[in-house]
């Protein structure tokens, strides 16, 4: 079938292409880009339309998965929240979390598709939790080291992207299993993702410490949602330790989602020293369960952290400048950060990109085609996925039509799954996925293997 996108404004960050063109898909691929308009059997009008690649979230969670099935709620799911959002292509897995087997989370796209195409990290905390009896505070064995390491080398061998972390959930974690489980990605060319040991003042350590093991491995390393880490005063030393260490050589580069609010269940292990988060009882606003909507006084939070430890929050206490300074580096990246339980939880699973495309990019200097770059190229040429994230002839033609006039994002505290003002529409390998807002097929996605 040929398909073609006319009178748009075409903006391409990887080959430098912000004019009005004409774009023709064939058989799922970007076949030209022309002023000519030739036949077509299906024609889309752009006319005062952002033509551009689709969104390439790096930071995102899968939906969980129970007795083989997915949760693919088209109202709550994560997957489908990035899907209207513009994203067609995410990077699951991170901070340590999966939700299955992330190769048998693969093999389910396969079968049944999804919203959008979906590249997965082997969650180191997934098989820590399967395969060791350590709990969080405490480091494995060397046995339970062997056994994990094996299904994480299985995992990278199907075609994970490499291997995330989630050090600060997990503090009894030891060097060793950092340092074994990085080996695996620097003998299979893969990357590792790192929520790191602890935020605030303690961050810049922290990072320290997966540069450090990416240099010694010679290993790409993702950073994950740096705002939520050094937001708190912490940023410009931060990005400036990150520098220093991208000039020595490590492959480095970090993610930040659009909002002065981080989430994460009530019941996990930062919550264990609010001081160090910078954190008052107040800024904490429950997601969940009769509290849903409210901030915690002392005994609320008390209360919920003992008798539902899985209830998702959100602390409001991240500082705006610092956000903005983030994005004004030019490697960090939109990372949703993508994680709902069943539609509850933090607006950034629903708004991340608008709202980093309508609010955050002025304010932060960068042009339109500046910041599609960060949400485009910079994730695809991370991810090595050559033929995604432009629309040069050849590449998937993985489509986003933007209303740079109406581009706004809705999803709210109250509200966090509203979908956004402007995305007109989605195209994944050249069909039709979302159309206003609205899922029109849901199972275009594919699995990503790397
Ligand atoms: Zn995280």
């Amino acid at each position: 079938m040929r398909h073609l996108i006319q009178n748009g404004r075409v903006i391409d960050p990887a080959s430098g292409i912000d004019e009005k063109l004409n774009i023709l898909i064939e058989d799922g691929k970007i076949s030209c880009l022309s002023r000519e308009k030739p036949d077509a059997d299906l024609i889309t009008d752009a006319t005062g339309l952002v033509v551009c690649p689709g969104f390439i979230d790096l930071h995102a969670h899968e939906d969980p998965v129970k007795n083989g099935i997915r949760y693919a709620d088209e109202q709550k799911a994560n997957l489908a929240c990035l899907a209207r959002m513009g994203v067609t292509s995410c990077l699951a897995g991170n901070c340590g979390d999966n939700f299955c087997d992330p190769s048998e989370f693969l093999d389910l796209i396969d079968r049944e598709g999804c919203f959008v195409n979906v590249a997965m990290l082997a969650g180191y905390t997934f098989f820590r939790e399967k395969l060791s009896a350590a709990g969080r505070y405490k480091p494995v064995s060397f046995s339970e080291r062997r056994s994990i390491n094996a299904e994480i080398a299985k995992a990278l061998e199907a075609g994970c992207a490499g291997v995330s972390f989630g050090l600060e959930y997990v503090p009894g974690m030891s060097r060793e299993e950092l340092r074994e489980a990085a080996h695996l990605c620097a003998s299979s060319g893969k990357m590792i993702a790192a929520h790191i040991r602890a935020c605030a003042e303690k961050a810049p350590e922290a990072a320290a410490e997966v540069l450090e093991l990416a240099k010694a491995e010679s290993i790409p390393v993702q950073i994950s949602h740096i705002g939520s880490m050094a937001g708190y005063g912490q940023m410009s030393e931060f990005l400036d330790l990150v520098d220093s260490y991208r000039s020595s050589g490590v492959d480095v580069c970090c993610d930040c989602y659009p909002y002065t609010a981080f989430s994460t269940t009530i019941g996990s292990a930062p919550y264990d020293n609010l001081e160090e988060i910078h954190c008052s009882y107040g800024d904490i606003e429950l997601c969940e369960g009769k509290y849903k909507g409210l901030r915690c006084t002392g005994q609320i939070f008390e209360q919920e952290r003992k008798e539902h430890p899985e209830y998702l929050t959100v602390g409001h206490v991240m500082k705006e400048e610092e956000v903005r300074m983030a994005f004004r580096h030019p490697n960090v990246a939109v990372g949703s950060d993508c994680f709902l339980s069943e539609g509850n939880g933090h607006p950034r699973a629903a708004g991340s990109f608008p709202r980093f495309l309508s609010m955050y990019a002025g304010n932060c200097g960068l042009s339109l085609p500046e910041a599609l770059f960060r949400i485009t190229a910079l994730p695809a040429r991370r991810l090595g996925l050559s033929n995604k994230g432009t629309l040069r002839p050849g590449a998937d033609a993985d489509i986003v039509l933007l209303d740079p006039n109406r581009l706004k994002d809705r999803a709210t505290f109250q509200e966090p799954t509203l979908p956004p003002d402007g995305i007109q529409a989605v195209f994944i390998a050249g069909r039709p996925a979302i159309k206003d807002g609205k899922i029109i097929n849901g199972t275009l996605g594919k699995a990503i293997r790397k």
